[in-house]
This record gives C-alpha cells, sequence and structure tokens, in this order.
C-alpha cells in the first residue's frame, strides 16, 4: 500500500462512519476516563490552569500543583492580584517557568480587557500570552463544547495511526494533514469528552511503543493497524542531541545567612532565585561570584554534585561552600542576604531548592558532607515537538 492510499480519512469522514466512531469512542471513555480534578469542572479558568500545567508535563505530576495552585488562585483576579514570586513559589519545581509568568500576565490581561472574567471566544482566548491554537480549542471544547479541533503529542500519535500517515507529522503538510483529520472527526456534540476520550486514548492505549489495539474501541478504522505499520507509524522525528555542561553554584555564608541572587531576564529561570551560579570551573569561584554579586569571597570544600537535564542541556553541578572575606557588598532587588526562613518562602530553581534542603539538613544537624548526593531532577525532553503540540501523560 502506497503512502497515498494510507495517508487520508476516507474511512471516517462519512456522517455515519463518524457518529460510529464518536460512539466507541465516547463509551470508552465515559467506562474508562481517569478521574482528574480538571475534569470534575467546566470553569474554563480552572481548565486554562490545567491545560498549562500540562505542557511539556505528566499528569501524574501536575495534579498536586493544580490543586495548590487553585486553593491560592481560585480565579483571575486572586492570580492578577498576585506577585510573580508567589506564583513562582507554588509553581517551583514543574519546570519550563515561562509558563507561570505568562500565565500570570494572561491573568493581568482578563481583568484589564475582560473585566475578569475568562473570554469564550476562540480569538480572545487565542491573543492571551502563552495561548496557542491547542491550548485555546482544548479549553474551549473541555469547557464549553466549542467545536474545536486539538492537537497535541499523544492525538499526534493516534492521528497518524488512524490515518496511515507515513510523512513526517511536524512537517507542514503533517501538521496540516493532521489539523485536517482533527476536524472532520469532530462530532455536533460532546465535543469536549470527545477531544478528552482522543488524548486519553492515545496516552493510555495508543502508546508510542506497544499500543494495546486489542483494546481499542476505534481499532476497526485505524489504517496502521490494518496494513501492519502500527510500529513504523508515526515516523521517527529527529532525536534530540544533548549537550553536556558542566557548571558551578556557590553557597556563601555570613552567620546564619546565605546569599541569593534572582536570576535575570534571559537567563535560565528568570525570575527565580538561585545560589551565585556559572558555567565553568571551580578555579573561577572568586571572580565569577563578585561579577554576579559584588561580594570578596574565599572557596571552601565541594558539598554535592547534582545532574540534571534542562531541554537539550545535561548538566553536571559541583556545588562548593565559600566564606565572605571582607565586608557584605551592598544588596539590590537581585541579590540578597537570606536567612533559613526565608530561603523557604523564594521561588527558587530545582537545584537551588535541592542545595537549600541540603543546607537544612546540615542545620538539623546532618553535615552537609554526608548528605551528597548525585541527583538527576526532572529527565530532559525526549524528543522535540512540533509547536502546536504538548507532552502530557
Ligand atoms: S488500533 Fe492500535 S494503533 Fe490503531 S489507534 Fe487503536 S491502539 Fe492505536
Amino acid at each position: 500500500m502506497d503512502d497515498l492510499a494510507l495517508a487520508s480519512y476516507w474511512h471516517i469522514d462519512s456522517a455515519p462512519a463518524r457518529r460510529r466512531f464518536a460512539k466507541s469512542l465516547l463509551a470508552w471513555f465515559a467506562a474508562a476516563a481517569r478521574d482528574l480534578p480538571w475534569r470534575r469542572t467546566r470553569d474554563l479558568y480552572s481548565i486554562w490552569v490545567s491545560e498549562i500545567m500540562l505542557q511539556q508535563t505528566q499528569v501524574a505530576t501536575v495534579v498536586d500543583y493544580y490543586e495548590r495552585f487553585l486553593r491560592a488562585f481560585p480565579d483571575c483576579r486572586s492570580l492578577a492580584a498576585a506577585d510573580e514570586a508567589q506564583v513562582l513559589r507554588l509553581w517551583e519545581g514543574l519546570g519550563y517557568y515561562r509558563r507561570a509568568r505568562q500565565l500570570h500576565a494572561a491573568a493581568r490581561q482578563i481583568v484589564s480587557q475582560h473585566s475578569g472574567q475568562f473570554p469564550t471566544t476562540f480569538d480572545e482566548v487565542r491573543a492571551l500570552p502563552g495561548i496557542g491554537r491547542y491550548t485555546a480549542g482544548a479549553i474551549l471544547s473541555i469547557g464549553t463544547d466549542a467545536r474545536l479541533p486539538i492537537l497535541e503529542a499523544n492525538t499526534i500519535r493516534l492521528g497518524c495511526r488512524l490515518t496511515g500517515y507515513q510523512g513526517d507529522p511536524a512537517s507542514t503538510a503533517g501538521q496540516k494533514h493532521l489539523w485536517s483529520f482533527a476536524e472532520a472527526i469532530l462530532p455536533m456534540r460532546q465535543v469536549g469528552a470527545f477531544n478528552q476520550a482522543l488524548m486519553e486514548l492515545g496516552s493510555t492505549i495508543c502508546k508510542p511503543r506497544e499500543p494495546a489495539c486489542d483494546q481499542c474501541p476505534v481499532a476497526e478504522f485505524c489504517q496502521a493497524r490494518a496494513a501492519g505499520l502500527t510500529l513504523q507509524i508515526p515516523t521517527a522525528t529527529r532525536k534530540m542531541q544533548y549537550e553536556d555542561i558542566a557548571e558551578i553554584a556557590v553557597v556563601v555564608r555570613h552567620g546564619p545567612a546565605v546569599l541569593v541572587r534572582q536570576c535575570q531576564p534571559g537567563e535560565r529561570w528568570a525570575g527565580l532565585w538561585d545560589f551565585p551560579r556559572f558555567v565553568g570551573t571551580a578555579e573561577a569561584i572568586p571572580q565569577r561570584v563578585a561579577e554576579l554579586t559584588g561580594n570578596k569571597i574565599a572557596p571552601g570544600a565541594r558539598l554535592t554534585v547534582l545532574k540534571h537535564g534542562v531541554t537539550r542541556f545535561r548538566i553536571t553541578l559541583e556545588v562548593y561552600a565559600a566564606r565572605l572575606t571582607g565586608k557584605r557588598a551592598a544588596t539590590n532587588t537581585a541579590v540578597r542576604w537570606v536567612d533559613a526562613a526565608e530561603l523557604a518562602e523564594l521561588p527558587l530553581s530545582v537545584t537551588g531548592r535541592k542545595i537549600a534542603n541540603l543546607l537544612a539538613e546540615e542545620s538539623n544537624g546532618k553535615p552537609a558532607e554526608s548528605a551528597v548526593t548525585i541527583a538527576r531532577s526532572r529527565p530532559a525532553i525526549r524528543r522535540s515537538l512540533p509547536s502546536a503540540a504538548v507532552r502530557r501523560g
């Protein structure tokens, strides 16, 4: 069978076939859907928060963050009124902090332009910071049953298999084909449940490596299955090229206080706080700490080594102790001396929090050296996704 014969959706694109497809899918979803907190509401604001958190992040990770966030900020007005530091503190550990800053900015826009009510038209939603075609479609279809298609990592894979698409799903032609398919199969009613069912099916049954075709409610429509190509489709996209980086973080102490610095716009983790940190080797510690904070210090022992991944970077972070050798330099909005209580309240980078926890253990009587860990934090994304797509569990 050639590519063109497979890459079509004629087999679903007739009213009776669409109805059968939707009926089978919705019946399966009613019985098999995971009970997730954002599925118990049709409040657009809550669905929006869940959709932003689920971008690039697994469902199991998101649940606690979502519930904490909504307790602190139950609506657009409370989120808009918050300090950015409060928002980032609640986002801490979820990664991709730009999402949190854009969510915050969008809440302010909703207050100023929509009287605090989440907008209900596609164009208004799409105009908010951080919201693309997928997210706008997901929020409005889930919240109001608007007939809008969605396309994210799971439904890209599902769409490729259902239509037997053997091209690159990230290409312009691939995206056009998949959006067109997502639109063509939309039912007239229950669009929110239908879209969620597609994502759920992709996430739990039509998995990347071993699709459970024998449990699939829409197997009769699947072109890849009919052609025996479920493992070849979708075509593998280019693998992420990882880059190894060596970084240094420095714990400068003065009495009960430690020196921290806010990451600046354009830096990784902009807006979050961290210990003075730079790419390089231990020899550069005095000079780089002086450049970053204005303080003269003498480096001490290595406290720990943390390994973590951020997007395509595999970072080995060596953490050193240091002591102040002169007077404290004047502090400013981006450089502060903080005690343990203040450190607990500041939004920190993932590794900044690991180091802070290490210091807390040390002050509780556990020597820092014994608490040394080689930790791997959030895994780097395994492969890049088309801009319209998000990774979700
Ligand atoms: S039959 Fe298999 S490959 Fe096709 S959609 Fe269902 S689970 Fe995916």
